[in-house]
């Protein structure tokens, strides 16, 4: 996966190009690149690294910087090592072509020996370089315009792709084309200038007005000129749909925080009563979701419901099990995407697959729906960024409306997602009868003040930080929980994981006799969660047991809490809540606990190493 952007207009394309690679870099870092078209020349400025390496190597040099025309690309390697040669954008043959490309191209190799054998020579070792000389060939065997040139090559890859495709002998035009990967083209006043990107964010200060490509479609983009849009396969010409985006620049951007992660932990109250306003009407007991409302029976009457996910979405869907089930009374099965995928699983019609993805992209995932798809199941999607390939592969679905989440390690997205899923449950609860009103009323009462009570969590930074200064030297850790809490100790653990890089696991308290007990001495932290609702005597002898083998606790506790408080090491208080809503609160000491350990380490905390906000690649 990886971030694309590109500018062909009035104006100079550079900064454009550049600033739009910045905020792009959340989709991949290990390389960038961009291409300027001065008029005459393309200059190409390649390296390995981070965007701000690639403008350090533009910055002092003024000639690759000119021209009303760029694209550029900030790379996630699939296909060779990252290094300057592998970076995009890449040129065909004759040097005329020039491609930037998200995705995979499967049959690469094949297609490879095939060019090579009609005198191909190739620089890099990606399957970009495959297909731009493809398309290369294609034009030159069909004396055809660009367009038709990359229509025609994709006919002939399999895999998946966003690109933008420029030809120096034609330079009043740009070809893009979308298939599993996004793409969005930003339109200027009276088509004076178009802007494209993976996302919207690059171009959201020029214009309001945007494109998404869908899957296999191509765009051609020529100033003064409306675009055209095609089917890629059947060659039909399709209406453009131009939306009107409602993302705001400061919205994109770190509003005075270190970095995106330590922003979105401070946006999750915000976020959730983005998530629940409109929805939750709790003075009257209602909650209406039109994804749901619209298919209410296919969830009455469904056997089972199955949870597809992938990650941090796959911890919030364990939350929703447990909501589901604990609320409305429906079996709920809980799956990795990728296993499920593969695994021949049995899904019949009478079956409703949920499906979460923060990005929308997540390859596995996507695949997972296309299969429940087949075998007739109703599939509903919850994910945060609208239009992505999810919110449009399934049969209905809700936005988390969490607002974009740069940092690559989630945290607004879980909590919003949990709040979906217990929006789900309640008002599946509430239909099937297994919830009175008045009762469903006092829970939306209580889960109204849920961003008030993070409000005052989020205070307790000072805490949290002296407890990540005891244990940031930890080799490994564990994280403990039992009920609601379970999937909360193994999103702590992936925090940790994530940004730290220190080994950490989350188990089920219980389990903790079956095996990790085994790893406790008096060097291993171990953060339990001990909150009064639940099961709170049974997780204070899981905390005895540890505290008898010398294990260091750091115990998550319900303020007031004395027992708790007498055998650990250290506590951190959370307000009281109804058990069932305790993850939106006991996770955000975990959130903050990674982060103040990662940023003590030294480690970037929004872009970890290997790691990428969205997978689209499986
Ligand atoms: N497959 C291409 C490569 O490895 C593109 C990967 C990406 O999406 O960044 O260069």
């Amino acid at each position: 996966m990886c971030g694309i952007t590109g500018y062909i207009g009035y104006r100079d394309a550079y900064p454009i190009v550049m600033n739009g690679l910045k905020r792009l870099e959340y989709r991949g870092y290990d390389s960038s690149g961009i291409m300027m078209f001065d008029g005459k020349n393309i200059l190409l400025s390649k390296t390995k690294g981070k965007v701000s390496d690639l403008e350090a190597i533009t910055e002092n040099e003024k000639e690759r910087k000119v021209g009303q025309i760029g694209i550029g690309h900030t790379r996630w390697a699939t296909h060779g090592v990252p290094n300057d040669i592998n970076s995009h954008p890449h040129t065909s043959q004759s040097g005329n072509l020039v491609v930037v490309h998200n995705g995979i191209i499967e049959n690469y190799d094949t297609l490879r020996k095939e060019l090579i054998s009609r005198g191909y020579v190739f620089k890099s070792d990606t399957d970009t370089e495959v297909l731009i000389n493809l398309i290369e060939e294609v034009k030159k065997n069909e004396q055809c315009m660009l367009g038709k040139a990359v229509q025609l090559a994709l006919n002939n890859v399999i895999g998946a792709y966003a690109i933008a495709v420029f030809d120096q002998t034609k330079p009043d035009e740009i070809i893009v084309a979308r298939l599993g990967s996004p793409i969005a083209i930003g339109i200027g006043k009276e088509n004076s200038e178009f802007f494209i990107a993976s996302d919207a964010s690059p171009f959201i200060e020029y214009t309001k007005n945007a494109i998404y490509l869908e899957d296999e479609e191509l765009a051609i983009i020529k100033v003064g000129r409306d675009i055209k849009v095609r089917k890629i396969k059947d060659d039909i010409r399709v209406d453009a749909n131009i939306q009107k985006l409602k993302l705001s620049l400061d919205q994109i951007e770190k509003g005075g925080y270190d970095n995106f992660m330590l922003k979105e932990i401070h946006e999750q109250p915000k976020a959730i009563i983005d998530t629940y306003r409109g929805r939750m009407l709790a003075d009257q007991g209602i909650i209406r979701m039109s994804g749901i409302d619209d298919h209410i029976n296919k969830f009455l009457n469904a056997d089972r419901i199955i949870i597809i996910a992938c990650g941090t979405s796959w911890h919030a869907g364990l939350v929703g099990e447990y909501l589901i089930e604990d609320k409305a009374r429906i079996p709920v099965e809980v799956e990795y995407a990728s296993e499920f995928r593969y695994r021949n699983p049995v899904i019949t019609s009478r079956d409703v697959v949920i499906a979460i993805s923060q990005s929308g992209e997540t390859a596995d995932t996507l695949a997972a729906i296309k299969l429940a798809k087949s075998k007739g199941a109703f599939v509903f999607g919850i994910c945060n960024v609208v239009g992505s390939s999810i919110a449009r592969e399934t049969h209905a679905g809700a936005y988390t409306h969490a607002g974009p989440e740069i940092g690559v390690a989630s945290t607004k997205a879980f909590t919003t997602q949990i709040t979906v899923l217990t929006l789900i449950a309640l008002k599946l609860a509430s239909k099937k009868g297994e919830i009175s009103k008045s009762e469903l009323r006092a829970f939306m009462q209580e889960m109204k003040l849920i961003p008030k009570k993070i409000e005052t969590l989020l205070k307790i930074d000072d805490k949290v930080k002296e407890i990540a200064a005891v244990y940031k030297d930890a080799k490994n850790c564990l994280y403990l929980g039992r009920g609601f809490n379970f999937p909360v100790a193994l999103e702590g653990a992936l925090k940790l994981k994530e940004i730290s890089y220190i080994h950490a696991e989350g188990y089920p308290a219980a389990e903790m006799k079956h095996g990790p007990i085994a790893l406790i001495d008096e060097n291993m932290p171990i953060f339990v969660i001990a909150t009064n609702k639940g099961h709170y005597e049974k997780v204070v002898s899981n905390i005895q047991e540890i505290k008898s083998r010398s294990g260091k606790i750091i115990a998550i506790v319900t303020e007031g809490d004395t027992q708790v408080k007498e055998i650990a090491d250290h506590v951190i208080e959370i307000p009281e809540t109804e058990e069932a809503l305790a993850p939106l609160l006991t996770t955000i000491p975990f959130q903050l606990l990674s982060y103040h350990i990662a940023v003590m380490l030294n480690k970037n905390v929004d872009q970890p190493r290997n790691l990428a906000k969205s997978v689209t690649v499986e």
